[in-house]
């Protein structure tokens, strides 16, 4: 009898994640099919990826065009995709100049390098508890999660944690060491936490105050998702450098920083580097996303959806997040939830400890949030 893929998994690929007993086939727009052909609708766009859902043919044109060019150069030559998108994001931005690398977490790594090099005698770089920047050393130690690091010290010297939306702790914690504070512009993963008034208006002026960089991490509520390009505008926080990563390379691995100019000015040859970072293809499939996200009547959708779906989910529970980042408190254990959901034909994802997740792409209709909200129904019924 044939295996089946999540026993041979279990026997091939270390267990760094608790896998979930599914066998996709194929996905189309807002939907995953499996191996019996079971239908999905998919609310979790591999994790804020997919924002224009499965097999797009705009992404699959430009990968398959770019292809049959070349694949990869390197980073010591100029590449036309990586340039046309760096163009395109810095004009849709208020930044000077682009650095390219593959994923979030390594975006978040050069950003931090670069707030330390633009300082020089400056270490210390603020950061939140629950958040989330990634699993590498610079990252993982910027990260305000103790749970995801333990085992794993010593982690990088510099970091404090302070509590979210805590601006009083914010203002004793900052000071003239303080190359960076560094936020997600909504704590996604760590419970879909969004930052009060008063809280960016403490960041905001201890930047001025302090002279110290923001960095906003925008790899999951970024690029589109919260109805806006850029979740540090959307909120209005003042960042010197953002960091990019997940829908960026539609579904292709892409990470990107972009900075103010007087942080660029830092930089120069041999400072930083990737072999692959912003690969052609990979900048390309961004490309041909972004020309679509940026659209108003795409970004309207996404705000239309997200009051929607808002809406509909009040009366199962509280309702946190903006965009189409949205959780929804629950009372049943979380787990329990998101399987029942599967079950429905709908998967979602988990936030924090008692958070249900929604990330569905940005391409949804109004009657995918009906459908997906009548199966939230089932499930917790
Ligand atoms: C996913 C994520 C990261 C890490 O990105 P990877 O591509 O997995 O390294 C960092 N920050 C935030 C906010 C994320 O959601």
């Amino acid at each position: 009898m044939k295996q089946s893929l999540l026993s041979q998994d279990a026997s091939l690929i270390a267990s760094t994640y608790a896998k979930v007993d599914a066998e996709f086939v194929f996905g189309k727009g807002a939907k995953l099919f499996d191996s019996k052909g079971k239908e999905y609708l998919d609310f979790a766009s591999g994790i804020s990826v997919n924002a224009l859902g499965h097999a797009h043919p705009a992404i699959t044109k430009a990968i398959k065009e770019q292809c049959e060019k070349f694949a990869h150069i390197s980073n010591l030559f100029p590449n036309e995709p990586q340039i046309k998108l760096a163009q395109k994001m810095l004009s849709l931005t208020k930044f000077s100049k682009a650095f390219f690398c593959n994923s979030g977490t390594e975006a978040n790594e050069a950003a931090i390098k670069f707030a330390r090099k633009y300082f020089n005698d400056r270490i210390e770089i603020v950061t939140f508890v629950n958040s989330f920047h990634g699993r590498t050393y610079g990252a993982l130690s910027a990260t305000g999660q103790e749970k995801l690091k333990a085992g794993f010290g010593p982690m990088l010297a510099g970091f404090k944690h302070i509590e979210w939306n805590d601006a009083e702790a914010l203002k004793k914690a900052v000071g003239k060491n303080t190359a960076a504070i560094m936020l997600e512009s909504v704590i996604a993963e760590g419970g879909i936490l969004t930052p009060s008034k008063k809280f960016i208006k403490t960041i905001n002026e201890l930047k001025k105050q302090t002279g110290c960089l923001v960095i906003v991490d925008e790899i999951q509520a970024g690029f589109g998702r919260l109805g806006e390009i850029s979740g540090s505008e959307f909120f209005g926080i003042n960042a010197d450098i953002t960091t990019w990563a997940k829908a960026l390379g539609g579904g292709l691995p892409l990470g990107m920083v972009l900075m103010s100019a007087k942080v660029a000015e830092c930089l120069k040859p041999g400072d930083h580097g990737t072999t692959f970072g912003g690969n052609p293809v990979a900048c390309a499939a961004g490309l041909a996303v972004l020309e679509i996200i940026s659209k108003p009547k795409f970004l309207a959708n996404v705000r239309e959806r997200s009051a929607q779906l808002k809406e509909g989910l009040k009366r199962f529970g509280n309702v946190r997040g903006e965009g189409l980042l949205l959780g929804l408190e629950v009372q049943k254990p979380v787990a329990e939830i998101i399987a029942a959901c599967r079950e429905q034909g709908l998967l979602v994802l988990r936030a924090g400890t008692n958070v249900l997740r929604l990330l569905p792409p940005l391409i949804i209709t109004k009657s995918d949030v009906k459908a997906a909200l009548k199966k939230i129904d089932v499930a917790i019924g």
